[in-house]
């Protein structure tokens, strides 16, 4: 570790970079994390992989050697000249410079099925994994390191659920993969990060006939949290706490519950019985 982050020191010294913290530039200086970030990707030489924020490329030469191809977006124009000079001898990658929300992720990467690696910059954990999953062409795998605390709630279990768990669960299959401790990045951030593996599910873990319906009534039972469901669905879906009563009964859920105790099996419940009983 400590060798891997003088040698960043230096390259960021040569270059006359200095770290952009709004950007969320903690580089991961610490190769035994780099390496297990990598394995938890499941390269092959097959692979295509999306990196996000390739930083000075420590993670990208490592993705390089074991994928077939990798594209790296940057958003910092300014680390350009550091990651030609770290990439110099991999043909098989291609950076873009720009931001990764501002990018059909599918368009960057071809035709190809793809698999996201990213030690993420904070500042967009939540929308760039919404933006990830929601893709027209999503990744069948993305690898992540987030902050310990958001990856702890994206694995959480009933009675522990939020909204970010509901949604990301409902696109793929979360893993807690390992800790990283602060010490590990260059400059250490102020908390302990984790890396996390999602697996799209091939098909969808349940029945709802719309993305948007089944959001619409988990966001409105999240909407008041610690609240009742009988409430929250009430004024949230704008039906009152009868109508709201109705619904629930329907889908066999206490309507005294509260929403972080739900599955997504009870989400799904809800939302068909909205269809069918409403008819919205
Ligand atoms: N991959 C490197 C590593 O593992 O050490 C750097 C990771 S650093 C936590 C996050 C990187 O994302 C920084 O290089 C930052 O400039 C870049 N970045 C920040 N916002 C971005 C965005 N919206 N799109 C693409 N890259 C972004």
């Amino acid at each position: 570790m400590g060798n891997e982050a003088v040698r960043l020191g230096e390259v960021l010294r040569r270059h006359d970079l200095r770290l952009k913290k709004g950007l969320g530039q903690n580089f991961l200086a610490d190769p035994v994390h780099l390496d297990r970030i990598v394995a938890a990707a499941e390269l092959t030489s097959d692979d295509v992989v999306l990196e996000i924020g390739p930083g000075v490329g420590t993670l990208t030469v490592r993705l390089a050697q074991r994928a077939g191809r990798v594209v790296a977006v940057e958003l910092d124009a300014a680390l350009l000249p550091v990651l030609a000079e770290m990439l110099a001898g991999q043909s098989n990658v291609s950076v873009v410079q720009g931001d990764i929300l501002q990018f059909d992720p599918a368009v960057l990467v071809g035709e190809q099925s793809y698999k996201v690696v990213a030690n993420l910059p904070y500042y967009i954990t939540s929308a760039a994994i919404r933006h990830l999953l929601t893709a027209t062409r999503p990744p069948e795998l993305v690898v992540l390191t987030i902050q310990r605390e958001v990856a702890q709630r994206i694995v959480a279990h009933p009675p522990d659920m939020s909204l970010l768990a509901v949604s990301v669960q409902y696109y793929a299959r979360p893993e807690l993969v390992a800790r990283i401790p602060a010490g590990a990045f260059y400059p250490p951030p102020k908390v302990d990060s984790a890396i996390i593996r999602l697996r799209r599910w091939e098909t969808p873990p349940v029945e709802v006939s719309s993305d948007d319906q089944f959001f619409a009534v988990v966001k409105a039972g999240f909407g008041q949290r610690r609240k009742q469901l009988r409430n929250s669905l009430g004024s949230g879906l704008s039906i009152g706490g009868d109508a709201a009563d109705h619904l629930l009964a329907a889908a066999g859920v206490d309507p005294t519950r509260r929403a972080e105790t739900l599955t997504l099996d009870e989400w799904a419940a809800i939302t068909r019985a909205r269809q069918t009983t409403i008819g919205s």
